[in-house]
This record gives structure tokens, sequence and C-alpha cells, in this order.
């Protein structure tokens, strides 16, 4: 296997790197059935730093065989030396934290300080993999008389993992600890828009001492993740991105039998009441949805003013105008993106909402890359596209209600399920309104409720298809089947039904 060298650069300057290549067999191959070449854009300068190939069902397979060679001696390894391959990654993550932020920063458009938190969070993710040796314990017990009942968890065989362009890291991550140490080996398909993560950790891998062909890597976009779905020899597969999406991998998937789980896209709402503290709520309210320029499923992207809560609105509009793009915030990933969240904008003052922030002149005043400024748009009303649909950007639509009842009907209008908060020093205003939005991930006064681990990761509703959280320990129950066995070694008479 090639070394492939550490990305090289220390600051935002553009920094071209190598081109993403498909890991198959513990080797970096190009795709033997490519569906075209895509650049892989820094947002930041709006060029390119590297290119992907998309490859075909063919490259699939080839994982796929790869990975089956790899896993008999893999799964016979103890769930404990699985787990060490992961304390040796730790090591190397912690190492190499400065070269991976800027990588990710670089593929994505977010700010350093962005790309190190979601190294952090990698971190914690291979943490969580950490402790599994002590948490993965089976059960026993006699449940008749010399009849003991014991039940393993065991290794499903090769699964898959696809990933959206926001955490080309962290969200990988999610899934590879609990796949591997529970047994099994992984094929991931990266975003083709940031594919260049899954480099550096595919050496890191190499480093770690994961043996060839537990981790593979096969970059492409649709017809990759079909051929994914389709593929007999996978047994599961994760998916993380948009709502859209997830729906469909996860009827796909269903359909050959394989167990899915696919979080989707999120419209999160914030509530905020007249009691809430001022300070507290537009500082958090605001790093909420300028944080990853608003590219983040945990990004708000609705305040709901319960009253009069004027001081607060006030300020969340003076602290976004001051924020510099660039500086404060990160780029778009992308022209399109970039269009999309402009349109949105252009649709609600159409329609007679009041652009209070405006980032769209950000998008003609930086010199290359793309860019969207803070964006607050007030009086908005609740039937209007920016406040139904994700944006992904940094936009705050402000909606207006009388009564906390009015804003969780609003809450609970919207079909996704993703992340919901409130803002309050009432604990009965919190408690209301944590027994009753729909959503997976609540906050009280926390605008990004992001479940740190071990408590798991995953929306309801439209935002999730599926059972269960991605990370924490659901997530090793998801890439993990149940063997129960029952033993009778006691050869005494036949007094129970089941001897
Ligand atoms: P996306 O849905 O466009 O892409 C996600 C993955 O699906 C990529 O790997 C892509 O190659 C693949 N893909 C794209 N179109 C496909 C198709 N038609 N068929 C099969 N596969 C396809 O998402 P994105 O733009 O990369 O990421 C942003 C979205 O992800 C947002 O909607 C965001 O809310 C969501 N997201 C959700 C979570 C969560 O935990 N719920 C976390 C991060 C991002």
């Amino acid at each position: 296997m090639t070394t492939i060298p550490a990305f090289p650069a220390r600051d935002y300057s553009f920094t071209p790197w190598v081109d993403a290549r498909n890991l198959i067999g513990g080797r970096w191959v190009d795709a033997v059935q490519p569906h075209g070449t895509l650049d892989v854009v820094n947002p930041r300068h709006g060029r390119a730093i590297s290119k992907v190939t998309l490859s075909g069902a063919a490259d699939v397979d080839a994982a796929v065989q790869a990975a089956k060679l790899a896993l008999p001696a893999w799964r016979e390894l103890p769930l404990r030396e699985r787990a060490q391959v992961f304390y040796r990654l730790r090591e190397l993550l912690v190492r190499d934290m400065e070269a991976l932020s800027w990588l990710v920063s670089h593929e994505n458009g977010k700010l350093l300080a962005e790309g190190r938190a979601e190294v952090e969070k990698a971190i914690e993710c291979v943490e969580f993999g950490c402790s599994l040796p002590n948490l993965a314990v089976g059960t026993d017990l006699e449940v008749s008389r010399g009849v003991t009942c014991e039940q393993r968890y065991e290794p499903l065989g090769v699964v898959a993992g696809v990933t959206p362009f926001n955490f080309p890291l962290m969200v990988p991550m999610w899934m590879l600890p609990q796949a591997l140490i529970g047994g099994n080996a992984m094929i991931l398909k990266p975003s083709e828009q940031t594919p260049l993560s899954m480099i550096a950790l595919g050496e890191l891998f190499r480093e770690a001492g994961l043996p060839d062909g537990i981790f593979s890597v096969v970059n492409g976009g649709r017809e990759t993740v079909e051929a994914l779905c389709d593929h007999p020899g996978i047994q599961a597969l994760g998916f993380v991105g948009s709502t859209r999406v997830a729906r469909a991998v996860y009827a796909r998937a269903c359909a050959t039998g394989k167990r899915a789980l696919c979080l989707g896209g999120a419209k999160n709402h914030l509530i905020v009441v007249p009691d809430a503290d001022p300070q507290v709520t537009i500082d958090n309210i605001v790093a909420s949805f300028t944080g990853c320029s608003g590219q983040r499923c945990m990004a708000a992207a609705n305040l709901v003013a319960v009253g009069d809560v004027e001081p607060i609105i006030d300020g969340i509009k003076r602290k976004a105008a001051a924020m510099a793009p660039g500086a404060d915030h990160g780029a778009i990933n992308s022209l399109a993106s970039v269009e999309r969240i402009k349109g949105y904008i252009d649709d609600a003052e159409e329609r007679g909402a009041t652009v209070a922030v405006d980032g769209r002149p950000a998008i003609d005043g930086q010199a290359a890359g793309y860019w969207v400024g803070a964006t607050v748009i007030d009086h908005v009303r609740p039937d209007m596209p920016t406040a139904r649909e994700e944006i992904f950007g940094p936009v705050l639509s402000i909606i207006r209600v009388d009564t906390l009842e009015q804003a969780l009907a609003l809450e609970n209008d919207n079909p996704y399920g993703n992340a919901s908060c409130v803002y309050t020093t009432s604990g009965e205003v919190a408690r209301r309104v944590m027994g009753r939005v729909e959503a997976g991930m609540c906050g009280v006064n926390v605008g990004v409720p992001v479940p740190r681990e071990p408590f798991g990761f995953g929306g309801w509703n439209d935002s999730c298809f599926g059972a269960g959280n991605m990370t924490g320990w659901d997530g090793f129950r998801f890439w993990t089947r149940v063997r129960k066995v029952t033993t009778k070694w006691a050869l005494q008479k036949d007094w129970t039904w089941m001897s």
C-alpha cells in the first residue's frame, strides 16, 4: 500500500492534495467501473484541491470480496483485541489533530476551530468504542432447573456506511468503532464532495494495525450507494444525509433484506419565552444557526418567539449583523447550495417577510469561494417555504406566536424530528416543552443539543428511517446480532419441558 503524504496545509491558503481513490483490500486503487470524475472543491476558494472518481457496482463487489476474505480472522479475535486497534487509532488521531483539522476545513469550508471540534468529537466516538470491552458483556440466566440461557453479541458480516458532506470525519466515526469492534468489516462511501478525510483515516487505520480489507473506502455517488443497497453480500447499511435520500436508501436497502438505519435532514425549532436569560439565549441561538455556516442537522432553523421577547430578538440581530464571513463562520459547500440558500431568502422577502440581517451581499462580496453571510428573516409566516423546508445555511427564520401552546403546535406540525430547544428559566416551561415536542434530541437552553457519548444520536419522524440511534450503545446493537444459547449440562432426569 502506498503511503500518502499527510495533508500539509497549516493555514487557509489554497492547498491541493492527492486524488481520492478507493481503498480495497488494503490498497489504494482506481475505480474499475467509473461513472465519471468530479472535482473536490475547497469552498473557501471555489477551486479544486483534488479529484474523485465515482465508482460502480464492480467496485462495490471488489470491496465486498476483499472484506469477506479478511473477515474470518477478524471476527475470530476477541472483542477486546479488536478494540486495541481503536486504542491505537485514538492516539494517532490526537497526534494528527492539526493536520486532520486543516484537512476537514479545506475539504468542507468550515473554520479551523470547527474542524478541530469535529476531530475531537470523532475521538470521543472512538473512546466510546474503546469502552465496549467493558460494556458488551452478554447475559445469562438459569431459565429452568439446570438449563441456562445465554445471549451474546455477534457480528453481521460485511456492512456499509454512507455519509454526508458536512462532517466528513465525524459522521463516519459514528459508525466505524461499533461496527468494526463488533467484528464486522465496513465499506464506507463518503460524500463525493468531501472524500479526503477518509483517505487520511485509511492511512491511520493501517498504522493502527487494522487488517487489510476490514475498512474499505468506495468513492462515488448515487450509483455507488444503489450498488451497496443491492449487493447481497452486504448485511447492513447505515446512512446519514438528507431526508429525500435517506427515505429512498432505507426502502432500497430493506428491499434486499438488509438491516438499515438512515438518518435524514432537519428543521429545528427553538422556542423562546419571555423569562429566558437574554445573553445566554442570544449567544446560544446565534452560535446554533451560524456554526458550520448552518450546515449542521442540529442547527437552529426557526426561532419561535412566544409573546414579547423583543430584547432577545434585537440582540440576535445585532450579533448576527456583526459576523464576518470567513472569520466568524466558514464557507458554504457548493455554488448550488449558495443559490439554494439565496433562493429561500429571496422568496421569503417576496412573500412579505423582513430580511433583518442580510447575508446575501457576502455572495458577491468575496473575491472567490462560496459564501452566504449570517441572515435573520423576521415576521416569517409558518406556511412560507423558509419556515417549512430545510435551508441548510446560516439563516434564522423568526416566527411570532402568542402562547406556548401555539409554539408547541407549530413545532409539532413540522414533519422533521431531529432537534428542538426551549430557552427559559422556568422548570415548568422546560418540563412542558420537553414532554411535548416531536423531536428526538431536545435542549433546554442548549441550541445544538447533540447527545454526547455514550448517549445515542438520532432523530424522530422524517429525520430518521429505521429503529434506534446511530451512536452509543444503540449503534453497537445495530451492527451486531444477538445469539441465544441454551445449555443443559446437568444430565438430570427429564423433569422440565426443556429436557
Ligand atoms: P445527501 O443526502 O445529498 O448525501 C448524503 C449521501 O448520500 C452522500 O454520500 C451522497 O453521495 C449520497 N447520495 C446523494 N444522492 C443520492 C441518491 N439519489 N441516491 C443514493 N445516494 C445518494 O446529503 P448531503 O448534502 O451530503 O448532507 C446534508 C444533509 O444531511 C442535510 O439534509 C442534513 O440535515 C443531513 N444530515 C443529517 C444528519 C443526521 O444525523 N440526521 C447528520 C448530518 C447531516
